[in-house]
């Protein structure tokens, strides 16, 4: 089966464990304004590819990928291509490589018997969910992606309940995200699940304006300055400390 696809990077080193084959879909519902993926947006763009062209192209650098390294899919949205992400995983799985889904989780949707079926028979095939929460409060979120957060955050309980290893992302902008309180939200959010293996705090940048020229967007963080990456270890830590109080609360009724 074919998915639409934006591009392939061979030698991936921030898109999951190790070094990764890293395929961009075309298309996502989400609009974040910090987003430096513009021309992903369109769900009519991109190329057509099939599994198994995708797949060749992974064993052609295949060594490169041993070191604890494999195949991811980010994007754009991976969860907008189902039946493309189960077919090219299944196929992953029968030949032994890691698989890494880089996502927003918008596509979640617990009220939608056909597509909890999809997400059923995906998640298995997953090895590691690295989860990009945009922003922890909905109102804030909304603003931000025009896009609700209430079914990304039930992902993480699905995912949770699901035994499947997942990583929070989590963008920081200045004046955007860094806010401490929803920082230390996202942390004790965040902190009750079992399932959480890692959390990036990752420091907004301007990289991704001259794609908005050239698209003739316009860019909605005009002026905004990349993040400090001093200051981002202490909003990190904010983020820790949330999900330390969870895990505290958690541990004393579990004693009481
Ligand atoms: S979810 Fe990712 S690709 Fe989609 S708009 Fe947001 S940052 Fe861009």
């Amino acid at each position: 089966m074919d998915g639409r696809i934006h591009s392939l990077e061979s030698f991936g080193t921030v898109d999951g464990p190790g070094t990764r084959f890293v395929v961009f879909v075309q298309g996502c519902p989400m609009r974040c304004k910090y987003c430096h993926n513009p021309d992903t947006w369109s769900m009519n763009g991109g190329q057509m590819m099939s599994v198994d062209y995708i797949l060749e192209q992974y064993h052609r650098n295949e060594a490169f990928y041993r070191n604890g390294g494999g195949l991811t899919v980010t994007g754009g949205e991976p969860l907008m291509q189902m039946d493309f992400l189960i077919e090219l995983y299944g196929k992953c799985k029968e030949q032994g490589i890691h698989t890494c889904l880089d996502t927003s989780g918008i596509a979640f949707n617990p009220d939608n018997s056909g597509m909890m079926l999809k997400f059923d028979r995906l998640m298995p095939l997953v090895d590691l969910v690295m989860l990009d929460i945009k922003h922890i409060d909905p109102e804030h979120h909304l603003e931000l992606c025009q896009q609700p957060n209430e079914n990304i955050l039930k992902f993480c309980r699905y995912l949770d309940k699901k035994g499947v290893p997942m990583w929070i992302r989590h963008v920081i902008v200045p004046g955007i995200t860094d806010d401490d309180k929803y920082l230390y939200d996202l942390g004790y959010f965040i902190g009750q699940f079992t399932n959480l293996k890692a959390l990036d705090a990752l420091p907004y940048h301007t990289m991704g304006e001259t794609k908005y020229e050239k698209l003739g967007i316009e860019y909605p963080l005009k002026g905004v300055p990349a993040m400090d990456k001093g200051i981002l270890l202490d909003k990190k830590a904010k983020i820790i400390e949330g999900i330390k109080a969870r895990r505290a609360e958690m541990k004393d009724s579990s004693t009481n």
